[in-house]
């Protein structure tokens, strides 16, 4: 992928003084539905209705989609309401049919993306056409099988493209239904910063009172627009009922949510230094972390030392530890002066979780 600027005129073409919003229903349930729910975001910053026709599910007997009937819903709403539409396809008969249907956008999913089979049947039955694709994420935490899906796009002659970043799957339960890993998405825009990164807070949060936060912290890292699930009776939705928020919920967040958008070189660079500050910001939550878990190593070693009647304090490990650190540190280009203070403090704080144990 070469010339990436060709990869956004899609998103040019809106001309939008503030990001893509794209929203709607997880799935499509009925026509009332879809409509209603078209009409009620019609007059909000969004521009593209998103609904589910095919549902992947992970477990089967969850609603799987209204299927075909629904594309009908999607063309019907977007002629009320001026609205683009886009929904999920994830084989060539898909493809087919939203495409026979005026689907505007189609979208990848997450169980779709890992499967390279599957990505190149799409971009093969896409071939020849100029729709413009998104590509989720894939489930499992793996840049490298994410630019796979664009690549075998753009190598099929697709050159409208974006990306969708909605978490990663983990074994251990989080606070998010998948977690955001946001060094990967900031990783992508560094090698290509011209594909439009679009976030999905929705399956990130995997509930409603956090999809605010998830925005804003995306829109300080400069993405390019968000996938919001969207539903008038949310609890009610026949699939992802905790994440959805209302069109009017919506409405007040696009309101709520600092944008920067604007051009100009004063505003330039402030914009630029609020992305780095945000980078910054993921990496010192990464660190903590990291430290955090460190401890808790500590707490179980204190815990086998206290058992086996072992002294807590072992200079020779510590001097052990410090020696490979100033030669690992200075690899990285940190100061033996830095590192000493460092892992000094670390190793205080990893006695002083250890003495807890023992006092325990
Ligand atoms: C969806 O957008 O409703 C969906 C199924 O998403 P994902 O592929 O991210 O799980
Ligand atoms: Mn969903």
């Amino acid at each position: 992928m070469e010339n990436t600027k060709k990869l956004r005129s899609w998103l040019d073409a809106f001309g939008l003084d503030h990001p893509l919003v794209i929203a709607g229903p997880c799935s499509a349930e009925t026509e009332d539905q879809v409509l209603k729910i078209a009409h009620q975001l019609k007059n909000t910053d969004t521009t593209v209705l998103r609904a589910g026709i095919w549902k992947p599910r992970t477990r089967p007997g969850n609603f799987e989609g209204v299927g075909d009937l629904g594309l009908k819903w999607l063309q019907k709403a977007k002629e009320e309401t001026g609205l683009l539409t886009t929904t999920e396809v994830a084989n060539a008969n898909h493809v087919d049919l939203a495409l026979k249907h005026d689907i505007d956008i189609l979208w990848v999913g997450a169980r779709t993306t890992v499967s390279p089979f599957i990505v190149q049947e799409l971009a093969d039955a896409l071939k020849g056409t100029d729709k413009t694709i998104l590509i989720k994420n894939p489930i499992n935490p793996d840049l490298a099988l994410w630019l796979g899906a664009v690549e075998r796009f753009y190598e099929a002659g697709l050159e409208n493209l974006g990306v969708i970043h909605r978490g990663f799957s983990t074994y251990e339960k989080t606070r998010y239904r998948n977690n955001p890993e946001w060094q990967i998405p900031i990783d992508l825009q560094n090698r290509f910063p011209d594909l439009p990164l679009i976030l999905d807070p929705s399956h990130i949060a995997g509930r409603r009172d956090i999809i605010f936060d998830l925005c804003q912290t995306a829109l300080d890292l400069n993405f390019d627009g968000l996938m919001v699930e969207t539903h008038y009776d949310p609890d009610n939705a026949w699939s992802d009922a905790k994440q959805q928020i209302t069109p009017q919920k919506l409405d007040q967040m696009t309101v709520d949510l600092r944008i920067r958008k604007e051009e100009g070189d004063e505003i330039e660079f402030r914009n630029k230094l609020a992305t780095m500050r945000a980078q910054i910001d993921v990496i010192d939550h990464k660190l903590l972390e990291i430290l955090g878990n460190r401890m808790k190593i500590s707490d179980q070693i204190g815990s086998l030392k206290k058992k086996n009647n072992v002294a807590i304090l072992q200079t020779k490990r510590w001097n052990e530890i410090l020696d490979k650190m100033i030669l690992q540190g200075g690899d990285q280009k940190l100061s033996e002066e830095f590192i000493l203070k460092m892992f000094k403090a670390v190793h205080q704080e990893s006695i002083n979780h250890q003495k807890n144990v023992f006092n325990e």
